[in-house]
């Protein structure tokens, strides 16, 4: 059972936007492609999991603080005996082991991070988070590598790490066991949830201000812009995708509001961000889909809930 669901970050989703609608410098954009990998990642992993039948637990993107230190935890399963922690990579291409070193071999060799290292840390940090719950279950942690094309030259085969070709066999191995999970479980899952951090340290996103950022309704399968409408719908000039005018809209507003959550949604906020849509479009979008404060000039709107 999934305890929690894997959702997209703000910081992904903020670069996404970003990326459409500024220039993003080649360290930017090469940070945040690493970001999109690691997604596609999770979601390559979590498709795996599905297959899971066991009794267990599933706890997706946490982040705890341990000691002054935030670590994070891309997948914990809870079983009966025992705690599951993934750390999820979607490298690609040939990487080697070399004293302990890895080495990233297709192209020009470089050295990078060993991901082992991380993994040890993570988990320890974990183990105290539990102990400190009063939790005696073992953890056993996993460096899991999703993408089909990765290689790994001279890893020794006690390394806690799980090979594209050997995920299936795992799943399997783990069918197998058995595990009936009580209260205990759950209770320990909502002791993990209620510890995690929602607001990461770790978020890299540029600075931007909204008189930078390039206006108008992207296309909501291309993410090019659209330069005009029809009465109802907008029509993408590059890939002819064709879509209701208010869905255009309240999309572009959640956009709107991911990038200034500080900023009052107004309806001349929200035309200047639209660009192409009128007035009285956005005021009706605005007036049906949020709850209307202040009035005449200082009117402004807030979600509905
Ligand atoms: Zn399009």
């Amino acid at each position: 059972m999934i305890k929690k669901p894997r959702i997209e970050s703000v910081e992904l989703r903020r670069f996404r936007s970003l990326d459409t609608r500024t220039n993003l410098s080649v360290k930017e954009k090469s940070y945040y492609l690493n970001l999109e990998k690691g997604f596609q990642g999770e979601k390559i992993f979590d498709k795996w999991i599905e297959s899971l039948k066991i009794d267990c637990l599933i706890l997706n993107d946490l982040l705890f603080e341990q000691n002054n230190t935030f670590f994070q935890v891309d997948s914990l399963i809870i079983l009966q005996d025992i705690i599951h922690f993934f750390e999820i990579k979607y490298f690609e291409g040939d990487y080697i082991i070399k004293n302990d070193e890895w080495h990233f071999l297709s192209g020009k060799e470089k050295e990078i991070k060993n991901p082992l290292l991380q993994l040890k840390r993570s988990a320890s940090l974990l183990r105290r988070v539990l102990q400190d719950l009063g939790c005696h279950l073992p953890v056993e942690e996993h460096l899991i590598f999703v993408k089909p094309d990765f290689y790994l030259y001279q890893a020794p085969i006690n390394l806690p790490i799980i090979f594209p070709s050997q995920i299936e066999r795992f799943i399997d191995s783990m069918n197998k066991k058995s595990s009936n999970l009580t209260s205990y479980h759950s209770k320990l899952a909502n002791q993990l949830l209620s510890l995690h951090v929602d607001e990461s340290p770790f978020i890299r996103v540029p600075k931007y201000s909204f008189d930078q950022l390039k206006k108008g309704i992207t296309c909501d399968k291309c993410k090019g812009f659209i330069d005009h409408y029809e009465k109802y719908f907008i029509v993408c000039p590059k890939c002819g995708h064709k879509e209701n005018i208010t869905s255009a809209v309240l999309r572009s507003i959640e956009e709107y509001c991911l990038l200034f959550p500080n900023k009052k949604l107004t309806t001349n906020s929200i035309q200047e961000w639209c660009k192409i849509t009128s007035h009285k479009t956005i005021q009706r979008v605005l007036s049906t889909h949020f709850k209307q404060l202040g009035h005449g000039k200082s009117t402004y709107y807030i979600p509905n809930n």
